[in-house]
């Protein structure tokens, strides 16, 4: 069998020879960013907030598992989260083509790069892996969601069934909220949860492309806890770093 598939990737790599997504560099395995491109990227690899992975400055080298001041605070409400990156210019170039103008040809490195920042966390005890529930009418205009495209690579590396369908979203137009406050407002009632037996009991994480404030996935976390979930976590590619 593995032989098998052994031959199969080989014929795969001599018809379709991996390339770098972004730059079109050969690379030596499909879903990977080459060395040029991985170095421009800013990287969450030093020392962070054990519970929601803010990447403290570098230099800092805390002894065990440190928290942030707002995890410190009791204020994070999903039991980890954990990014790839940090939204900046040089991660902009991969997000925005990705997101808006259909690369979806970034989505398998984005999501190996998302299976690197789980690390350091356990995932044997996740049951489902959901991305983030795009409305309708959005998914009708951009043909894709594109936290379903990164999470799929993610459930297959932790043995998981994808769930797609038991939460969700109203449409809200995106009115440009800057802060986390109005962002959390604005995103307050948009998930139902349609299918509570899928959710019941279960450990879950969620997939997103981008963590601004958090309140996308604190406000799904509230939900699926009402609905019965165990515990939620989540990972996204990138996430805004504001100073704390
Ligand atoms: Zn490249
Ligand atoms: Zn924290």
């Amino acid at each position: 069998m593995v032989k098998c598939r052994e031959f199969f990737h080989n014929i795969l790599n001599f018809v379709y020879p991996p390339v770098c997504p972004l730059c079109d560099a050969g690379v030596s395995t499909h879903g990977e960013f080459c060395a040029d491109c991985w170095t421009a990227v800013n990287w969450i690899d030093g020392p962070k907030c054990a519970k929601c992975g803010y990447p403290f400055v570098s230099g800092y080298e805390p002894d065990g598992n440190v928290l942030c001041p707002t995890c410190a605070a009791g204020k994070s409400e999903l039991d980890w989260i954990r990014s790839a990156c940090v939204y900046d210019d040089a991660s902009k170039q991969i997000m925005l083509p990705f997101k808006h103008v259909g690369k979806i040809k970034y989505a398998r490195a984005m999501s190996n790069a998302m299976i690197w920042a789980l690390r350091d966390v356990d995932v044997s005890n996740i049951d489902i892996v959901m991305p983030v529930p795009l409305a309708w009418r959005r998914l009708f205009h951009r043909g894709y969601n594109q936290a379903s495209l990164l999470a799929g690579p993610i459930a297959h590396v932790i043995g998981v069934k994808l769930d797609f369908d038991s939460v969700r979203r109203k449409y809200r137009p995106d009115m440009g909220h800057k802060t986390a406050r109005q962002r959390a407002e604005n995103i307050r009632g948009v998930f139902r949860v349609v299918h509570p037996d899928k959710i019941r009991g279960k450990h879950i994480l969620l997939v997103d492309d981008v963590m601004t404030s958090g309140a996308t996935f604190s406000e799904l976390r509230r939900v699926l806890m009402r609905a019965g979930a165990t515990s939620v976590s989540g990972v996204s590619f990138c996430r805004v770093v504001h100073a704390i």
